[in-house]
């Protein structure tokens, strides 16, 4: 017996309503690596289109063990009290590239996640990278729809996805933990110039000075890098996501970044950018699936890399025989 068919419409109703559970059915929807769900999740989202884009995006990034999850709990927390609607969502690369996860199976934010305000997230965990950033950017739209106020967008930092989630958001924070003292050398100038505030987490107890002393140092080495934000002096402070303590201070920060940049006419012109951004990466995401996926192709490219190991092709002429292939079979497909 057939199972009921998902009605587009009740979801739509349920989202727009703001309700949880609608909201989850329909991200489950835009997660599904099924064929018909797929279309489905698209037509929803399209129905939703006009109500997205009225929040305010924030990435958080930091090593495993900064207090990313702490942090979002109390800050989250902080925001609902304000009576603010608050959604968390996480990008876990670890689980596209091994299939384990970083973040773990255990539910993190389990306070926040009960907060009749809030809505959180785990990663999507099965399909590429860009699997992952299309259904997080995705999400991040039914959200919007459902009338969160603030998204934040959380992710490991091992590298792979910080430039993903900068993508996504109008602000975005590296959590920093000072430690051995060597810590500054290890980070990558890259990712700190992805960052409009970087906070210095576990300021507190015999730590405190430490933190301090690190805020400083990054404060002087913040002073020489290319800024995140047109305009905006990114800048290091400190906070203790455990005691509660410079996390007002941080939003103060974030309300002012947002008055400045909505202002200054920077911050539509970043979210028109990434919407520029998202569409090419969409676009070569497709193409290449398309590609990758085609039967004609999946049995071509073994023997071509043979005959290129083998050197009776040169790489160039595998290449162009591959691609004149995959041109014949969308011509012969097109007859058909
Ligand atoms: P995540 O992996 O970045 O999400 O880090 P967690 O939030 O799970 O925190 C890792 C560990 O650091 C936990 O044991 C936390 O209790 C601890 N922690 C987080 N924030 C603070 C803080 O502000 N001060 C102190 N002392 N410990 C903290």
């Amino acid at each position: 017996k057939k199972k009921d068919p998902v009605s587009i419409s009740d979801l739509k109703a349920g989202v727009l309503n703001g309700d949880r559970s609608h909201l989850a059915k329909a991200i489950t929807l835009i997660e599904s690596n099924a064929e018909e769900h797929y279309a489905l999740g698209q037509e929803l989202l399209q129905e939703l289109l006009p109500h997205t884009g009225n929040s305010f995006r924030i990435g958080i990034t930091g090593v495993p063990g900064a207090g990313k999850s702490t942090f979002i709990e109390q800050f989250g927390e902080m925001l609902c009290e304000e009576g603010l609607r608050v959604a968390v969502l996480a990008i876990d690369p670890s689980s596209s590239i091994s299939g384990g996860s970083i973040l773990g199976d255990k539910t993190r934010m389990e306070q926040l996640s009960k907060n009749p305000r809030a809505f959180v997230r785990p990663s999507p965990t099965a399909g590429t990278l860009g699997g992952v950033h299309r259904k997080t950017n995705e999400t991040l739209l039914l959200c919007e729809a459902a009338g969160y106020d603030l998204i934040i967008i959380e992710t490991v930092g091992v590298g792979q996805s910080e430039v993903m989630v900068r993508q996504m958001v109008d602000f975005f924070l590296l959590l920093v933990i000072t430690g051995a003292g060597d810590e500054l050398q290890g980070m990558k100038k890259g990712i700190m110039e992805l960052a409009d505030v970087l906070l210095v987490n576990k300021a507190d107890g015999e730590n405190k000075p430490l933190a301090e002393k690190t805020r400083r140092e990054l404060n002087q080495i913040l002073h020489f890098l290319v800024p995140a934000t047109k305009g905006w002096s990114s800048k290091a402070y400190t906070c203790s996501a455990l005691k509660n303590e410079g996390l007002k201070e941080l939003w103060d920060v974030v309300r002012q970044f947002e008055e400045q940049t909505k202002e200054q006419g920077v911050f539509e012109e970043r979210r028109l950018l990434q919407k520029q951004e998202w569409f090419q990466t969409m676009l070569k995401e497709r193409i290449l699936s398309d590609f990758f996926y085609h039967p004609g192709i999946k049995s071509s490219l073994p023997r071509l890399e043979d005959r290129v190991r083998t050197g009776d092709f040169t790489t160039s002429q595998a290449v162009e025989e591959l691609l004149r292939q995959y041109k014949q079979a969308i011509l012969d497909g097109n007859r058909s």
